[in-house]
């Protein structure tokens, strides 16, 4: 028989791999609850669990009504998620032709960037920040232009706006396609001003407006997309219905994009049970706003305490977290001596926030439990 003379076929493989893929660090996975329990000896409903700003009180009863009467399991969700947008539009004041609902606003992070940037585009971030932005425009090949924000955590408009080029002076950059902001900003709180976020929309990009949070704070912006045909809003139920395990977010768009976002979302993004959670969500947002309230007094309540500990300096926030500077001590051991007594919370350790811990708002007991920790380890 005759033999053909190939490469390495182990090494060929390797090189199939995307570049901008195989460069990639390796994603670190959270640890699972149950996981965690056992790795504690702490059983999982000791462990107060304030470090990915989930919603301590759960979804709204009738959502639990809804799941167990829906009969359609079996049949594949409406691709255009009709009766949820049409609940969206009641609930937002938005006509639902504006209206994408996503698996998550995650989904809908990665379905803007790859509707806008192609390999070399560039998107501006602003950390510190949510990570999926970064994460998802290094995945679709664009590059990150990072515009740090201030001392306070406030958006550095005047940097954004010059580095986008202005009028005067030509971008140095190629291709500035997409502006992240997020506000409440995660990781701590802080609100973006109408007159930043109008001298934004100024500029020649898409303006991905991230309000995850917004529940907590008012002031949403979605009625602006009527006027701006470059803004883009983003809400999510993960954070102010309790249904994160579901992943239902968002967007209000304008129409010329949602024509070709509708041309790339997969048909079945949303399923049949996060769809059916999330209208008995907004069926009930009565429901849903007194648990909203809740949150907000109990962040009022832990932002006084954690101001009494000399070695936190909490900021202030308008989301359901709060970030605190660690002085005097090292934070990522702070993090692990609460993780040690079943306590979670979220520790960074990028440069600008390796001194700093964030603190979802649980339920008052779940404090009380925190801050009596922090008494005895401090
Ligand atoms: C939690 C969070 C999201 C993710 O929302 P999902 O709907 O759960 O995907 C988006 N943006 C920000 C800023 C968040 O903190």
């Amino acid at each position: 028989m005759h033999k053909l003379t190939l490469p390495n076929r182990k090494v060929k493989l390797k090189t199939l791999v995307r570049s901008n893929i195989a460069d990639m660090a390796p994603y670190t996975p959270i640890v699972p609850f149950d996981v965690l329990s056992k790795r504690l000896g702490i059983p999982a409903e000791d462990i107060v669990k304030l470090d990915a700003n989930e919603n301590p009180y759960g979804p709204s009863p009738s959502v639990y009504r809804a799941l167990a009467n829906e009969k359609d399991y079996h049949i594949y969700p409406d691709p255009d998620s009709t009766a949820l947008r049409e609940a969206l539009s009641r609930y937002t004041g938005i006509e639902a032709t504006h209206i994408i609902a996503g698996q998550g606003a995650d989904e809908l992070i990665d379905l803007i960037v790859r509707l806008f940037v192609t390999p070399g585009d560039t998107v501006i971030n602003c950390p510190p920040t949510f990570g999926m932005y970064r994460f998802d425009t290094e995945l679709n090949g664009g590059k990150i232009i990072d515009v740090e924000r201030k001392a306070d955590f406030s958006l550095d408009t005047e940097e954004v706006v010059k580095i986008v080029g202005g009028t005067e002076s030509p971008s140095p950059y190629r291709n500035i396609k997409i502006l992240f902001i997020t506000s409440p900003n995660n990781p701590d709180g802080s609100v973006l001003s109408d007159a930043c976020l109008r001298q934004l929309l100024q500029l020649p990009l898409i303006v991905v407006l991230d309000e995850a949070y917004i529940e907590f704070a008012g002031g949403s912006r979605v009625d602006w997309v009527l006027e701006h045909e470059n803004l883009v809003v983003l809400r999510t139920f993960s954070k102010w219905a309790g249904l994160a395990g579901l992943r239902v977010g968002y967007g209000i768009f304008p129409h010329w994009i949602i024509s070709h976002l509708l041309k790339i979302k997969q048909p079945y993004n949303v399923n049949v049970a996060g769809s059916a959670a999330a209208v008995a969500s907004l069926v009930d947002v009565r429901q849903l706003q007194v648990n909203i309230k809740k949150i907000v007094e109990e962040r009022e309540r832990l932002y006084s305490a954690l101001q009494n500990f000399d070695f936190l300096e909490p900021y202030p926030s308008e989301a359901n977290f709060i970030l605190s500077r660690v002085v005097g001590r090292d934070a990522a051991g702070l993090k692990a001596a609460l993780a040690a007594r079943g306590i979670l919370i979220r520790y960074f350790s990028t440069p600008r926030l390796e001194d700093h811990i964030r603190i979802s708002v649980g339920k008052p007991a779940q404090t009380c439990v925190l801050l009596d920790a922090l008494e005895v380890i401090g």
